[in-house]
Parts: C-alpha cells; sequence; structure tokens
C-alpha cells in the first residue's frame, strides 16, 4: 500500500512516496526529524531537499550457489547518504527484513552520527535480503563475495568504507577484504572496519561502543553532580554493547542493578557481581545470562527491567524497546541509548515531558564508529597503536562530543536528541554549503 508524507519546505519536492507503512517506519521517522530540525535551524531549502535524498543508491541481485548446487538469488544494497564530510561510512547487514528503506534510513542516521562526533565521514549502509541462520558459512562466505563484487564499483577506502552489522562480523569484512584484494590484484586492508586484528583490525574495537556508553554515562553523571558510587544502572541486552557497557560502568564505581538478554533478566538492588556473571556467560554455550544464580539474585523478565527502581536505565538490544505504553512506568531519571533507535518517538515526548534525561544513540553509541576511524587511519598509515592510544583517543572524541552536545542543547533550551540532531545536521549542511553544488 502506498502512502505520501507531506514535505514542509516549498522546495522540497510535494510529497515523497513510499511503499507501505512497515517498510517505511524508520525512513519516515528519519525525514520527520530532519525536517524538525531544517525548520529550527531554518536550514537552506535547497540544502534541506538534499539531505532528505541519498546522493546514491545501489540495488543488486547477488546469485549464490547452494550447498545442495541450486542456486538462490538474493537482493543486495548498498546506499550512500551524504558524501559532503568526507568518504561514507556504514554496516552491512544480513537479515529477512532488509530493505530499501530501512537501509536509507540507517544509512541517513550514520550521516548524523559521524557528524555528531566530527569525525570526516558521511553515512552509509548495506544489506542483503537474508535468514543467516539457515545458511552454511560456505554459502555466507560465496554470498559475501559476490556481494563485494557486485558493490565493488561504489566502495573503497576514499569512498565508502563498510563495516560489520546485525549477523555480519569480522569474519565478514575479512571476506570483503580478500575479495577486494584479488580483484584489485593488492592487499587492500583499508577498504572495511571491524576487521580481525590480525588483517588491520584495531584493538579496542571490540568493546568500543560500549566503552563509549559508559563513558557517556560517567560525563552524564558529573553534569548532574551524581556520584558514580551512589548510582544504580539497569542494562538491557548483554551482547557486544550491553556487556562492555556494564563491566566497564562497574569498574567506574556504578552499581549494575539490572542486567538482562534474550532469556530475561537478573536484579540485585545493591549491585549485581559484574565479573561472575561475565564468566557465566563466557562459559554459556550460547553467550547467555540463563541459568546464572548467585545469593540475593532475583530473576525479572525484560519488562520489570525496563520499568526497574534504578537512576540509569541503559537500552542495549534491539529497536523501539521504550514505547508510549512502557514509557510512563519506567523510574529511572536518566537514560542511555546503547541500542539503535531503542525509543519511539513518541515515547520520546513522553519521557521529555516527565523530565527524563534521554542521551541519543546517535551521541552515546557512536564509540564504535570513532574506533572504526581510528582503523582507518591505521590501515592508511599501515602504523598500529596500542590499546592503551585507542581508548584514549576514544575518550577524547567521546567526552569532547558530549560537552558540545550538552552546551548546545543548553543555549537552546532543546532535549539533547534534538540539540544532538541540529548540531548533526547544522555540520553536513555547513560542509554542502562550502562545496556548492557541482557542477
Ligand atoms: P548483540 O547481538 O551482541 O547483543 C544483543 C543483546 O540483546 C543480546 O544479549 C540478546 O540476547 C539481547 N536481546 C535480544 N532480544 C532481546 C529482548 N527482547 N530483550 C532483552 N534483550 C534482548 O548486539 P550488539 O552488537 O550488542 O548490538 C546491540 C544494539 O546496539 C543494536 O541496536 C545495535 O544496532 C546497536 N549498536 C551496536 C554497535 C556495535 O558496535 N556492536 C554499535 C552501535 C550500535
Amino acid at each position: 500500500m502506498e502512502r505520501r508524507i507531506d514535505v514542509k519546505t516549498s522546495a522540497v519536492q510535494p510529497t515523497f512516496v513510499v511503499r507501505d507503512s512497515a517498510e517505511s517506519d524508520l525512513w519516515g521517522t528519519v525525514l520527520n526529524q530532519l525536517d524538525e530540525v531544517a525548520e529550527r535551524l531554518r536550514l537552506d531549502p535547497g540544502i534541506h531537499a538534499m539531505l532528505r535524498q541519498p546522493e546514491r543508491e545501489l540495488t543488486v541481485s547477488v546469485p549464490v550457489v547452494m550447498d545442495d548446487d541450486s542456486v538462490e538469488v538474493y537482493t543486495g544494497y548498498r546506499i550512500q547518504h551524504s558524501s559532503a564530510r568526507g568518504p561514507c561510512k556504514g554496516g552491512i547487514r544480513y537479515h529477512p527484513d532488509v530493505n530499501l528503506n530501512e537501509v536509507r534510513a540507517l544509512a541517513a542516521l550514520m550521516t548524523w552520527k559521524c557528524a555528531v562526533v566530527n569525525i570526516p565521514y558521511g553515512g552509509a549502509k548495506g544489506g542483503v535480503q537474508c535468514n543467516p541462520s539457515e545458511m552454511s558459512q560456505d554459502e555466507l562466505c560465496r554470498m559475501t563475495r559476490r556481494f563485494t563484487a557486485m558493490i565493488m564499483p561504489i566502495i573503497g577506502s576514499r569512498r565508502d568504507i563498510p563495516a560489520p552489522d546485525v549477523n555480519t562480523n569480522a569474519q565478514t569484512m575479512a571476506w570483503i577484504t580478500d575479495t577486494v584484494s584479488m580483484l584489485e590484484r593488492k592487499t587492500v586492508i583499508d577498504i572495511v572496519t571491524g576487521k580481525p586484528i590480525p588483517l588491520g583490525g584495531s584493538k579496542g574495537r571490540t568493546e568500543a561502543t560500549g566503552r563509549g556508553v559508559a563513558l557517556t554515562t560517567r560525563e552524564l553523571l558529573k553534569r548532574r553532580g551524581q556520584d558514580p558510587a551512589e548510582t544504580t544502572v539497569a542494562v538491557q541486552g548483554y551482547g557486544n554493547v550491553g556487556s562492555h557497557a556494564a563491566t566497564i560502568l562497574d569498574q567506574m564505581g556504578c552499581k549494575i542493578a539490572a542486567v538482562s538478554d534474550v532469556t530475561g533478566g537478573l536484579y540485585r538492588p545493591q549491585g549485581l557481581d559484574v565479573t561472575s556473571i561475565n564468566e557465566h556467560v563466557t562459559e554459556h554455550p550460547r553467550g547467555l545470562l540463563e541459568g546464572y544464580q548467585a545469593p540475593g539474585v532475583e530473576r525479572i523478565d525484560n519488562d520489570e527491567l525496563l520499568t526497574s527502581d534504578v537512576d540509569v536505565l541503559i537500552p542495549a538490544a534491539l529497536e523501539h524497546q521504550i514505547r508510549v505504553d512502557n514509557a510512563p512506568d519506567i523510574r529511572a531519571k536518566m537514560i542511555v541509548e546503547g541500542a539503535n533507535g531503542p525509543t519511539t518517538r513518541e515515547a520520546d515526548d513522553s519521557l521529555n515531558d516527565r523530565g527524563v534525561i534521554v542521551v541519543p544513540d546517535i551521541l552515546a553509541n557512536a564509540g564504535g564508529v570513532v574506533v572504526s576511524y581510528f582503523e582507518w587511519v591505521q590501515d592508511l598509515q599501515c602504523y598500529f597503536w596500542d590499546e592503551a592510544e585507542v581508548n584514549s583517543n576514544l575518550e577524547r572524541i567521546m567526552v569532547r562530543s558530549f560537552d558540545e552536545v550538552w552546551s548546545f542543547s543548553q543555549e537552546n533550551d532543546v532535549p539533547l536528541r534534538l540539540g544532538a540532531y541540529m548540531l548533526a545536521v547544522d555540520r553536513v549542511a555547513g560542509a554542502v554549503q562550502s562545496r556548492g553544488v557541482f557542477p
């Protein structure tokens, strides 16, 4: 079913047609957010129109010989939203729900994320619509290599640098690196980030997003004059982002009162023993909290985790976990978004009305792309840093970015999310403005 989104600015095309509401959801949200920010910034209508449309969209067919010798044809995308501030940057996702509008939205979010932490990148995203849980490693390898060959005309270390995203990992990046290297007849390590360390990956990349979330939380507590030792935290999602955020906040002295994953949650108001939880997760065959037991630790479900009596809530699992139906019951006074898009637009309004401070995803979880940027810099120079150097540079950028968003939001009397978007869009618009419109 088609639906139309009205556009406010006269120079922008009067209507934008998208296919159906399920597909267009995130892209519609991203466009609405941009329109609101454009209005507040009094953005030049021409620049607004340019930012409403990705610069380049490539749809490719990806035929793969399956293990039973049949041929399956998948659809893949690589979308470059903006290269105004530098080469495009963004992950590649393998998922049955991947579609054009989702990739468009995620590409635009990468543009704003790179701008808000002021690293010299634009935004891109890619994906293949497939179900990786039903594919063998060999099939995934062949699909990755064919997809890489199909998007090679538009990617490149100075053009567009992919990275892992949902259901892709360091191994996927190694296959991409090898495919490009074979086709170009030289070893090209600066084509992707998130690679294994022996192939030019960066130390500190695995923990980077969680570390950035923890640093952002620490800066927020400072601004609120709150002692970490007196602060309780609940973390939803105990995967890459959630487990590292919890571990580093625990080391900073916070009490991690609740954690959860797909199997449910653990709660101890005086603080959980994060070290023993990490040992349990490492030993669990699927890396889950399931089966963990310790004195005084209560089992809770994910709804209870979200509404638990803590100071800080860190959603670090999936999108749209905080919605109008549960937002009024959230007791935390601060939310730091580890996941991408964990709060719906309506829930965000309701939290703002209640004075809950929300540090938005484009700032809070930017640590991953910042260390991806460090990986690219190291690859370009063929000179590799030790972990302490990676971590101290990450801290410098996260603290600076938090300060800038905080001050900008205070000066303009807007919530942090709106402040972060205004700052990001203004930076991208400034680059477009000074470059001018070619030719
Ligand atoms: P992951 O797969 O490592 O972990 C996800 C965790 O969420 C797992 O513990 C899983 O069990 C849990 N989970 C799944 N469904 C749940 C549910 N219904 N309730 C509670 N927990 C549930 O993924 P990740 O890399 O940690 O990513 C988490 C989020 O952070 C995603 O939104 C991702 O886009 C975002 N993000 C990740 C990075 C990164 O560098 N990994 C960077 C930026 C943003």
